[in-house]
């Protein structure tokens, strides 16, 4: 069993507050969530010698989020997803017909879409996460524009970027599923 130093010291690292105390004449463990976004609290009482990573488990069963980076109450965490799923929708896909329509592009937009293609841009294939239309966010420039010189330069795209993308995404779902069954696991394994 983990020493009640080695216990608060792991449990600060995840981002949270450990306390013993004296409850109907037991010593009890209080694991103290502050969120870092409202400040906002939640209170578990363990037995003492719970592990740091069933604490962490116990919140995240409850709904916290980013532990041992900026822990987060489960209303921070849903504004906080919501945000990101927002950025992650899939956009228009740009047509030839776009790309035709614009403007030719100025040497200096050449070279920095340029640029932009040799970092992100594998084999044909932009690297997970990236697509034109993030490039075009990033240089402030249109998609379209981006998709352009990314033809000019260097041929039609290999792979559907959205698709990779949200195949990725799906991918590190299935990694945290299997992380939170183990966990589950043995979690549960401790309390029978
Ligand atoms: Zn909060």
């Amino acid at each position: 069993m983990p020493t009640p130093k080695r216990i608060r010291a792991d449990a600060a690292r995840l981002g949270i507050q450990t306390i013993r105390t004296v409850a109907d004449g037991r010593t009890v463990q209080i694991a103290r969530g502050v969120c870092a976004a409202c400040q906002g609290h939640d209170e578990l009482r363990q037995s003492p010698g719970t592990p740091a990573e069933t604490l962490q488990a116990a919140f995240e069963a409850r709904g916290w989020t980013g532990f041992g980076r900026r822990i987060l109450c489960p209303a921070c965490s849903r504004t906080t997803r919501k945000s990101e799923e927002t950025r992650m929708l899939p956009r228009q896909k740009i047509t030839k017909a776009a790309m035709d329509q614009m403007p030719a592009p100025t040497p200096r937009q050449v070279v920095t879409i340029a640029d932009a293609l040799a970092e992100h841009l594998d084999d044909g294939r932009y690297r997970p996460g990236w697509s034109d239309h993030r490039i075009g966010d990033d240089l402030k420039l249109p998609a379209a524009l981006v998709a352009k010189v990314r033809e000019d330069l260097h041929g039609p795209l290999k792979g559907d970027p959205e698709i990779d993308a949200l195949r990725g995404d799906l991918d590190a779902w299935i990694s945290i599923g299997a992380d939170l069954r183990g966990r589950l696991d043995r979690l549960e394994q401790t309390r029978a």
